[in-house]
């Protein structure tokens, strides 16, 4: 439930207000606006009777939020989210378009670091790389796990590059958080509630991938989980769903960007790499959507793609990655002016 307030109630309204939430076992969540201030109750497993704020001066109105997520949503945060990554990088709202690039997963220290060096000179700031795979066979290279995390960190010390990597359970968090800068969850993980509340506990930002066949209200509610814990830096990352075409590995749902951002502040990424499974595919779907108005990319670059021990087919080469890193750089110049 949400209560609005009028904007000329004062601090004594709020604060009974917020009384009267506490005093009926929930929490409150004070909003402030430009105009009114808001406030959220947090904490009901469902309906929550009104019949206590009747008459009670200051309210405009009364919101009953249906969805299955309150934190996330726009009612509750009308203003889009900015996650500082650094003290000079964020991303959100009218932050510069962030690029994230690097290997599938982290195979060798000398993989990581040529396409790191690779990067960095490109002006690239965030490197990705798995070293905890979510791989369909067990057959297929597991990741370089502990050993993966020192590369990463070493990467982050040696060349000042942000990192991210999957975790992908909750009693790797700890060893994961002091090695990356950003933790991801995977697709396959996006509903492993233990695991979203887990990285909830933390202040590490969090790309939280859509599951392979998640609704956007499914996703929202996941995303939900990791605030309800106290960490307000989730990034969502479309990386496409399921469909019944095979001609792609998944289907790039593209118009889920502009539709999502109409239904939370949160930062929202796309990852034209697993969205299309097809290396000739990557550079005109991340384009596409700088168009729709993603806040960033996260693609998948390798120095050898035919010899990645993981989505080498949907993998760039440098010299690919470098073509399409100045046409999104030209892009953004467009758009800028554009807009
Ligand atoms: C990945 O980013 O390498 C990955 C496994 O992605 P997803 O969870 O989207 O399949
Ligand atoms: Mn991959």
């Amino acid at each position: 439930m949400l209560i609005v307030m009028h904007h000329n109630a004062s601090d004594k309204d709020i604060e009974r207000v917020k009384k009267i939430i506490i005093d009926m076992g929930y929490k409150p969540v004070v909003i402030p606006g430009a105009e009114r201030t808001a406030i959220g109750v947090i904490g009901n497993q469902g309906w929550v009777d009104d019949a206590p704020f009747r008459g009670i001066k200051g309210i405009l109105e009364i919101i009953h939020v249906t969805k299955p997520y309150k934190l996330v949503s726009r009612d509750f945060h009308p203003h889009d989210t900015i996650i500082k990554l650094s003290d000079r990088i964020k991303i959100g709202g009218k932050s510069p378009f962030l690029v994230i690039a690097g290997p599938c997963a982290v195979e060798s220290r000398e993989q990581v670091f040529k396409t790191a060096q690779f990067l960095k000179k490109l002006g690239v700031k965030v490197i990705r790389g798995g070293a905890f795979k979510p791989r369909t066979s067990p057959h297929s290279f597991q990741g370089l796990r502990e050993e993966g995390l020192k590369i990463l960190y070493d990467v982050k010390k040696e060349l000042d590059l942000l990192t991210i990597t999957e975790v992908m359970s909750p009693e790797h968090i700890e060893m994961v958080e002091k090695h990356v800068d950003i933790l991801q969850i995977g697709a396959r993980n996006m509903q492993n509630f233990d695991l979203l509340k887990e990285v909830g506990k933390t202040k590490k930002p969090v790309v939280l991938k859509r599951g392979l066949s998640a609704t956007i209200e499914e996703w929202l509610a996941s995303a939900e989980y990791i605030l309800l814990e106290g960490n307000p830096n989730v990034i969502l990352c479309e990386r496409g769903i399921r469909t019944f075409e095979t001609a792609t590995r998944n289907t790039s749902d593209l118009s889920v960007i502009p539709l999502v951002k109409s239904f939370t502040h949160l930062p929202i990424i796309f990852d034209p790499s697993h969205a299309t499974g097809k290396k000739n595919l990557v550079p005109p779907m991340a384009l596409a959507s700088i168009i729709v108005g993603s806040h960033g990319v996260m693609i998948e670059v390798h120095p050898e793609p035919e010899h990645a021990l993981s989505d080498g087919p949907q993998s760039l080469n440098f010299k690919e990655f470098e073509k399409l890193y100045l046409k999104i750089n030209k892009l953004l110049t467009f758009m800028e002016e554009f807009e």
